[in-house]
Order: structure tokens, then C-alpha cells, then sequence
């Protein structure tokens, strides 16, 4: 869409935003008075309003009650709040599906969803469309000029829960997409079909009206309808954000325009790679995982996709829990110091604001025993003050805003891949996409080197690659030539390349690269697997040089100018290459490692790598210490951010001012125990 984007990095306040989500219509206007100024107690100085308000905006069709927002926005004004505002589309009110029961999603079985969750819209509803559309074109209208407002919150969570629908409305709009992606009549039909490779199991189409939804199948659905699928879902959604954001532009083309991503480890099913383009911030919901290994591992890791999602610039984090979540089968609650590490983690690896879901806990609701800024005990309590302390650090740290992290390693990523990796019928079920890429992630973080994810869909993606010392493949099961070239690229500029197995298998119609796996990437390696040989659960492979690795193995060949680094000693075929390493004309090198590495060797195989290109640490400190560095675009000033995650206090070596405290370091900065120094650095 070609919408002029004059506000395309504005930020909505002046300052690291603290604040969080501020749903009003739970409480009396009398509680309203106290919330601004509870929230200027504790420096919020910017809340999400709105977001699931439909209901009372628009108590039914055409008839719209703005009275009590204007209040509230009146009133935050008033404190000095300034306002990310609703179109409050997310869940559309109960006698939208009364009058109109077709936008009602439908599940993969057919079950059409019932009104009382949240999201109960099918993404590709004209009527949906059409009712949203209206209310936001008079919200534009009415508060477009309101002085609180800062920014427009497209919808919320776009796709948490709704955004793969099998209705028939669905089903049309998804061939209106085929015949846009293949082409129209029988041409676009042929294409289909090869691309679908529909000779297979008598699947071939002779007319467009028998192409469908991929609905419940009694053997496994063809592949590459389903990937097809799940990119147009991706699309349905991206489009609705686009319908809603186009009219807010066209009303006030000087504010800027986010919806929330999800980046986190559940959430697969929005390609943000495509919808990246569209925001003029970019923000980001995170909630920490417990039911993951190490939590604060993926909360890094997802922060780093978001700032490549941010083309390495500032971004928002626009939700996180002060403590617990309610949605987990235990929620773990936040220790003393938490909160506020948490949030720094995140400010460490590219966020300028810090907000949360929500500001005073809910009483009633689904969501009621979720933690927020203001608990349900009130304000003698701990997290209040660990709140108000929050808002006083990031003040104090304010000056980080608009500095870039510092990072000589980038990763790829992409939510296709994801997509065709863990797709049914593969290899081994045990091979998931995230896996490669996190553990990678892990071991550079342990070892405090920061890597940029970078998203495939990235523009120059070529560039932005060849700009690190070090470029990291993991599983990008699904591959396009442009992405491969994209690598080949940053190999001949000197970038030393790691391509972890499973990677360039299957070309963008989901259709296997002939001539020996890794497919894309077997001549940069030199590397030609002829058979996957999978591991059964527990069982390890190990490797000569006492490395080991689970799930995965392989068994092929090596080009002449490739250095086996590893081969492997137990495991299915003993003496096939596990580990390998070719030397590039670039001056860097191709490694291809053909199993899923252990947490030890991925940390043994990265330090060679990276002492090879000569990187290191962002500084050295105790194991558990996390450690990143934010540098000014003039190179003038750099801050390090030191994260405790050890439980106990730390030192790192790092000489300036800590910024938190105010305190001079000389030599060595104090890290408190589950808590964060921010050092502006001196030389010397
Ligand atoms: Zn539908």
C-alpha cells in the first residue's frame, strides 16, 4: 500500500515510556481520580487505552457512547499522561454475532466458536471489516486532535487466538489469495497444482471451486496447501491491520501507528518478518515462559527478534507482567528485583519504553488474578514500591534512549521456515525449528556475546548481514534462493557463515532442492548429506572431540577443501562428518554442523568461531551476569547493561558512571543480586 508514513519513527513520548495497559471501564470514575494520580507517583508516563472497549463504545450498531473516554483522556492529560490509543477492534461486542453469526470463526473440525473468549472474529469477515472500520473512522475523528494522544494501537494481539478460521468465508478469500499468488483461471490453476505438487496421492485440480481450506483430512493434508494456508492467515490479519491503520493515517498523518506483536516462544502463526514494514514503531508483548527450560534465556532471545523486527532501532515493550501471568499450568511469581531486571533486559537489547498488562489489577474477569502495576493489595506492598523504584531507574536512564545495541553476530530467522520445519510427516518430530536458533542464542549469551535475529523478509538483507563478523543459519528448513544469495553475499564480503542441519532443504513451494541436503547451502559448505538418520529421545551422539549432540545425524559426503572438525564416534554411522568447516575466499569460513549440538559444545564450537573473526564479550563477568552494550550512532557514548540472573551480588569489570545509582565506577561495577547496573563507559 503506498500510505504516506510521516510519523515512521516517532516516538510517543519524551523519554524511556513507562506505563502500561489502562482499562478504565473496570472501575468508578471516583477510582479514575486515584489511578492519575497513583500513576504520576510512580512516573507511568504513558498507558494503552481502550483496547477491549468495544462493547461500551458502541453499545449497539451505530449508536456510540464517547462520553466516559473523553473523561478519561481529559483526566490523563490533566496528569501529564500521555495516551496509546485503542481502535479498540480486538473483540468486537456480543450483538455483532447476534445480528451477524457468519463472523463467527470456525475451527479446523468444522466447530464454529462461540461469543464469551476474546478475538471471536473471523480475519477475512467483510462484516467484521466493515463494523471495525466504522468505529475507528470515529475514533480517528473524535480524538485525532486530543492532546493526551501520543500514538494508535491498532486492534491488540492480532491473531492470539483467532487467526487461522476455516469458515467458508474463509475459504473464498483464501482463493482470491491463491489467484493472486498463481494466477487466475486455468493457468493459475496449472500453477497451483505444481506447486502444491498435486500428481502426488490423485489430489490434481480441474477447477478452482474444489480448492479449499485445509479442513480436518483423514490422511495427512498436503503440505504445501498448508503453508500456503498458513501465510494467507498471516496476510488476513496484516490486512486488517492495514484497513485500520490506512484510515487513522488518513485523519492524522502526524501520529504514529503500532500494533502489539507477540514475539515469544508459542506464538509462530504471524509472519512479523512481512508485518515489520507497516509499523512506525515497532512493540512487542513478552511474558516469561516457565514452562521452558530457561525463561530469561528465551525472554533475550525474543527481545533480539524484536529489535531485528525494528531493523536494529529502538522498539516498545508494549506488555510484560510485573509478577505473575494466569495463563500457565503454575504461575511463577516474580522474586524481590525482578521486575525491574526484567524490564532492563529488555531496555538492554533495544527497548526505549517499558509498559505492562495492565495497570490495576482486575477484580473480575479472566484475567483477574494476573499481575499489574497496582496489585490488589494496594499500595503498602512491595511490588508498588518496586514499581515506583522501576519508574525512577528508567528515568534515570533515560539518556540510553535512541542508542543502538552493539552486535558482531547476527542469526536468521524466519517464521516460514518455522512453518515448513515442523510441519507433519517430517524426519523426526523431535526436530523443531526454535531449537538450533535458541540454543545458539544461549550459548552466545552465556558467553556475553550479543547476536541480532534478523528476520529473512529484512530489506538488504544482504547488508545488514555482511555489517557482523558472524552469520548464523539455524534450521531455515524452508529456503529461497534470494536468502541463500543473501548468505553466499555476506560470505564473499568476509562474514565466517555457521548452518546448522536441516537448513536449506526445501525451496519456497515446500518442494525438496535436489542434489544433496543442505540443499541451498550445500556449495557454500562443501557439505553433501545423502540420508538423514534421526535419534530416537535420549539417545546422544558423540563426536571425537568430545563434543555430543541429540535428535540428529547425517551421512554424506565432504568437498576436498572442507576440514572435518568432528566425526562422529557413537551414533548411527561412526566416522560421518558431524562438524565440518571449509575455508572461504571471503577470508571467513562455512561451518555445517549435521546434529543438534549440546549446550557444552555449541558454547566449545562458538568460542572457536568467534576467536577465529576476533570477537568477544561485551565485557567479562561472572557466570550469569548478562551483559550488552547500547552504543550513540556517533560512537561517542556507550553504556553497559549488567543483568543479574544468579541470585546473588556481582562484579563487572567496567569503568564510568552507574547510572542508577549515580555511583563511580572505578574498575569494577556492583551488580545487585537479581538486579541491574547501567554503566555510562569511560575509556581507559
Ligand atoms: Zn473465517
Amino acid at each position: 500500500m503506498s500510505v504516506a508514513r510521516p510519523a515512521a519513527g516517532r516516538w510517543p513520548t519524551d523519554s524511556i515510556s513507562f506505563g502500561g495497559d489502562y482499562n478504565p471501564e473496570q472501575w468508578s470514575p471516583e477510582v479514575w481520580v486515584e489511578d492519575v494520580a497513583l500513576m504520576r507517583e510512580a512516573g507511568v508516563d504513558l498507558v494503552t487505552v481502550g483496547v477491549f472497549s468495544w462493547a461500551l463504545l458502541e453499545p449497539e450498531p451505530g449508536r456510540y457512547e464517547f462520553g466516559w473516554l473523553d473523561q478519561v483522556l481529559d483526566l490523563l492529560h490533566a496528569g501529564g499522561i500521555r495516551v496509546d490509543l485503542a481502535t479498540a477492534t480486538a473483540s468486537a461486542p456480543p450483538w455483532l454475532a447476534r445480528l451477524h453469526p457468519e463472523v463467527l470463526p470456525v475451527a479446523e473440525d468444522g466447530t464454529r466458536y462461540a461469543i464469551g473468549g476474546r478475538q471471536t472474529w473471523c480475519p477475512s469477515s467483510p462484516v467484521y471489516r466493515e463494523r471495525s472500520l466504522l468505529l475507528v473512522e470515529q475514533l480517528a475523528a473524535r480524538y485525532g486532535q486530543h492532546p493526551a494522544l501520543a500514538m494508535w494501537h491498532v486492534s491488540n494481539e492480532l491473531g492470539c487466538h483467532n487467526v487461522h478460521c476455516f469458515c467458508d468465508v474463509s475459504a473464498t478469500a483464501f482463493r482470491a489469495w491463491l489467484q493472486r499468488r498463481y494466477g487466475t483461471g486455468e493457468a493459475g490453476l496449472a500453477e497451483l497444482n505444481r506447486a502444491w505438487g498435486t500428481a502426488f496421492w490423485s489430489q490434481h485440480y480441474g477447477d478452482w471451486a474444489e480448492v479449499g481450506v485445509p479442513r480436518r483430512t483423514t490422511a495427512t493434508g498436503n503440505p504445501t496447501q498448508r503453508l500456503d494456508f498458513l501465510r494467507f492467515s498471516s496476510d488476513a490479519l496484516l490486512e486488517q491491520y492495514e484497513a485500520e491503520a490506512s484510515v487513522l493515517r488518513r485523519v492524522t498523518p502526524e501520529v504514529p501507528v503500532t500494533t502489539n506483536f507477540m514475539v515469544t516462544s508459542h506464538q509462530w502463526a504471524m509472519d512479523y518478518g512481512t508485518w515489520a514494514a507497516g509499523q512506525d514503531v515497532v512493540s512487542n508483548d513478552h511474558y516469561l515462559d516457565h514452562r521452558l527450560p530457561d525463561p530469561h534465556a528465551e525472554l533475550s532471545f525474543c527481545a533480539d527478534l524484536t529489535r531485528g523486527l525494528a531493523g536494529g532501532g529502538p522498539w516498545l515493550l508494549m506488555e510484560q507482567a510485573t509478577s505473575a501471568v494466569n495463563w500457565q499450568p503454575v504461575n511463577v511469581a516474580k522474586r524481590p528485583g525482578e521486575t525491574l531486571r526484567d524490564s532492563l533486559v529488555h531496555v538492554a537489547r533495544g527497548a526505549d519504553g517499558v509498559c505492562f498488562f495492565q495497570w490495576r489489577a482486575s477484580v473480575a474477569g479472566a484475567e483477574k488474578y494476573h499481575s499489574a502495576l497496582l496489585p490488589h493489595a494496594g499500595t503498602r506492598t512491595r511490588l508498588w514500591r518496586e514499581v515506583r523504584e522501576l519508574g525512577r531507574a528508567l528515568r534515570s536512564i533515560d539518556e540510553v534512549r535512541g542508542t543502538r545495541v552493539q552486535a558482531d553476530v547476527a542469526q536468521l530467522f524466519d517464521h516460514q521456515a518455522w512453518w515448513a520445519c515442523d510441519a507433519p510427516n517430517r524426519p523426526s518430530e523431535l526436530m523443531g525449528y526454535t531449537d538450533a536458533g535458541r540454543a545458539v542464542h544461549r550459548a552466545l549469551r552465556a558467553a556475553g556475546v550479543t547476536s541480532d535475529v534478523v528476520p529473512v523478509a529484512t530489506p538488504d538483507l544482504a547488508g545488514v548481514l555482511a555489517a557482523h563478523r558472524v552469520v548464523v543459519v539455524p534450521t531455515l528448513h524452508l529456503c529461497t534462493d534470494a536468502t541463500a544469495a543473501a548468505v553466499a553475499d555476506a560470505a564473499a564480503a568476509g562474514a565466517t557463515v555457521v548452518v546448522t542441519c536441516s537448513s536449506g532443504i526445501v525451496d519456497e513451494d515446500d518442494h525438496v532442492r535436489p542434489g544433496g541436503y543442505p540443499g541451498a547451502f550445500a556449495d557454500l559448505t562443501g557439505v553433501r548429506m545423502d540420508q538423514f538418520h534421526p535419534l530416537p529421545a535420549g539417545e546422544r551422539l558423540e563426536l571425537e572431540n568430545g563434543w555430543a549432540g541429540t535428535v540428529w545425524s547425517e551421512e554424506g559426503t565432504v568437498d576436498d577443501d572442507v576440514e572435518v572438525v568432528a566425526r562422529v564416534t557413537a551414533g548411527p554411522l561412526p566416522g560421518q562428518p558431524a562438524v565440518t568447516r571449509r575455508p572461504l575466499p571471503g577470508g571467513g569460513a562455512a561451518w555445517y554442523v549435521a546434529t543438534q549440538l549440546d549446550d557444552a559444545s555449541w558454547a566449545a564450537l562458538l568460542d572457536r568461531v568467534l576467536q577465529e573473526v576476533g570477537v568477544g564479550p561485551a565485557a567479562v563477568a561472572p557466570a550469569g551476569v548478562e551483559v550488552v552494550r547500547r552504543v550513540s550512532a556517533d560512537g561517542e557514548r556507550s553504556y553497559l547493561f549488567c543483568l543479574d540472573h544468579t541470585g546473588a551480588e556481582q562484579r563487572v569489570a567496567a569503568r564510568g558512571v552507574e547510572l542508577i545509582t549515580g555511583a563511580t565506577v572505578d574498575g569494577e561495577v556492583t551488580v545487585p543480586a537479581r538486579g541491574a547496573a547501567v554503566v555510562r563507559e569511560t575509556a581507559g
